[in-house]
């Protein structure tokens, strides 16, 4: 397959950078969803230039190119393409930190580069600015997740609103500057989105119009004081109140980035395995045992979590804000200075005792959320996709889900932040959920002021063909469910984009006028976010 082309991709990278054969590539079809691509090759160029090279030769050949930055995209399809027989672009190590601008803030990199990586060089080089991490894992690109419009838990929650100038590599080869970066000698490049003229960037976000060689990020200054806010309800009924104080309290901006609210069961689901042997090999976790769980581990029905940061006196006004606005409506308000932790950390025991709390178990999540709140990546979150599996822990690395055969499926819906649209979309999804046997472990994160990021994993055992089904179809009832009633995902996995890009509406039509226009050999990423 594709042999010409693959000749001419060795002589253009190296033969070393040009992976072919099952043995070679199978790294890049590890996937938590049920799908496995065939895949032709995987090249891996290190220059813009050797990009330019592989755009142009898969041209000449109608080869289809699939770029991918780390390739993790946990959940969502992993680095498998959409179709098969498509050469994954693996900008793996075109992974250079090309400026960091301390006084504006601002980084320019290039897809390879994870957030353990800039958070390392940031700290080596005792930079006073800070990411903001997803909870994918320090070895996730930044660019990656941003052309996914996903968003982290640091300052500047939603990714794309903090990105800043592109280059981008087109289907025929030129390569493209977006925003002022066209401009001989622009100085305004990284700290002013729009440029003059048409705004380009979003076109190339969700989407298969180029490949990104290289982004302008925008960072946060290590603020003078911060403090994190853990908040918890024991009961349901309190979940609409703390909507209300919430949504006031961001439209206030006392918090910075987004503040997260989780399910009981999402937090059952981040500490542990599922509990197998108390639920009689049964699915889902009953509500008797996710209570007797939560209540060891002091776990609330919902827990929110959030930063503030500025000057003391801003933190100190801010947390007076928030206790007046969530009295009577929460169990506990808690907040959580560095000294507060270290002393946490070194008599915990001491500590439970004295607050009633669980300090061992709290600090597991607390140590990790806190840190990730102030830019530093964690894994934290990744190891709910572990819930469902029931391979040994010993053969596991706990890093990788995709190679760890996990099976996760996310489903991301936008909610807008009100108790009345947080009640209607839970009234659809939790009988679809229970009906297929899987837990409703929620999160609901203010990605702004106005509307919730519903974040809702659906866990599996890959290795059992009836669970494997069951998540596939109860995936598109949530869908379909969801969309009836006007609730729509803000990114899709690989098994929903045909559904989507196939409706005939207005919209897709012009993204398929606009994928003809930029690409019309239609060599790259062909089906993704595209017809
Ligand atoms: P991560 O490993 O951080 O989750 P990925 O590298 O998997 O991110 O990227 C997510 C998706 O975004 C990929 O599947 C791919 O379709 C698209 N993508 C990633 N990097 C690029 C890029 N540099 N140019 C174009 N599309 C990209």
């Amino acid at each position: 397959m594709h042999e010409p082309a693959i000749r001419s991709f060795q002589q253009a990278l190296g033969a070393e950078h040009v992976l072919v054969g099952d043995a070679a590539t199978s790294r890049y079809s590890a996937c938590t969803l049920p799908v496995r691509r065939r895949l032709a090759a995987v090249v891996r160029p290190s220059t813009v230039e050797q990009v330019q090279e592989v755009v142009r030769i898969a041209g000449a050949n109608g080869v289809p190119l699939y770029p991918i930055s780390t390739g993790n995209n946990w959940g969502y399809g992993s680095a498998q393409p959409l179709r098969d027989d498509n050469v994954i672009v693996d900008l793996g190590r075109m992974n250079r930190i090309l400026d960091i601008n301390n006084e504006l803030a601002y980084v320019v990199l290039e897809p390879g580069v994870t957030q353990r990586q800039l958070y390392e060089h940031l700290k080596a080089e005792g930079i006073p600015l800070a990411l903001n991490p997803t909870g994918a894992g320090p070895d996730c690109s930044i660019l990656g997740n941003t052309l996914e419009r996903g968003f982290g838990i640091g300052p500047n929650g939603d990714h794309f609103l903090a990105q800043c100038g592109m280059e981008v590599v087109l289907g025929n080869g030129e390569i493209l500057r977006t925003g002022f970066g066209h401009y001989a000698n622009a100085k305004a490049t990284y700290v002013y989105k729009w440029g003059v003229g048409p705004y380009l960037d979003g076109i190339f976000t969700q989407s298969n119009y180029g490949i990104v060689t290289k982004m302008g990020v925008w960072l946060a200054p290590v603020p003078d004081a911060f403090e994190a806010c853990y908040f918890m309800c024991n009961r349901e009924e309190q979940l609409g109140p703390v909507i209300d104080a919430l949504r006031e309290l961001l439209f206030n901006g006392i918090f910075r980035g987004p503040v997260n609210l989780l399910h009981r069961n999402r937090v059952l689901i981040m500490l542990g395995r599922y509990p197998w042997e108390a639920m009689n090999g049964k699915t889902p976790l009953s509500d008797d045992v996710a209570s007797r769980l939560a209540a060891q581990k002091r776990i609330g029905m919902w827990n929110g979590v959030g930063a503030l940061s500025g000057s003391a006196v801003q933190v100190r006004a801010a947390k007076q804000t928030i206790r007046q606005a969530l009295r009577g409506k929460t169990d506990r308000v808690t907040f959580l200075s560095a000294t507060r932790l270290r002393a946490l950390q070194r008599f915990p025991r001491a500590l439970s005792v004295i607050t009633g709390m669980n300090v061992p178990e709290l600090l597991k999540t607390l140590e990790n959320s806190y840190g990730m709140m102030q830019g530093i990546p964690s894994d934290v979150a990744l190891s709910l996709a572990y819930w469902r599996n029931r391979r040994p822990p010993a053969t596991l690395s706990g890093r990788n889900p995709a190679q760890d055969h996990c099976g996760l499926m996310w489903f991301a819906p936008i909610i807008p932040m009100t108790n009345r649209d947080v009640g209607a979309f839970r009234s659809i999804i939790e009988p679809i959920l229970s009906r297929h046997g899987f837990e409703t472990c929620i999160t609901l994160t203010a990605v702004n002021e106005r509307c919730f990021d519903c974040t809702l994993p659906l866990l599996y055992d890959l290795d059992n063909p009836a669970e494997v089904a069951h998540a596939q179809t109860c995936y598109q009832e949530l869908l379909q469910a969801c969309r009836a009633e006007g609730y729509l995902p803000y990114r899709l996995g690989l098994q929903s984009m045909d559904g989507e890009t196939s409706r005939d509406d207005v919209f897709w039509r012009v993204v398929t006028t606009l994928k003809q226009a930029l690409d019309p050999a239609g060599i790259l990423a062909p089906g993704r976010y595209t017809r």
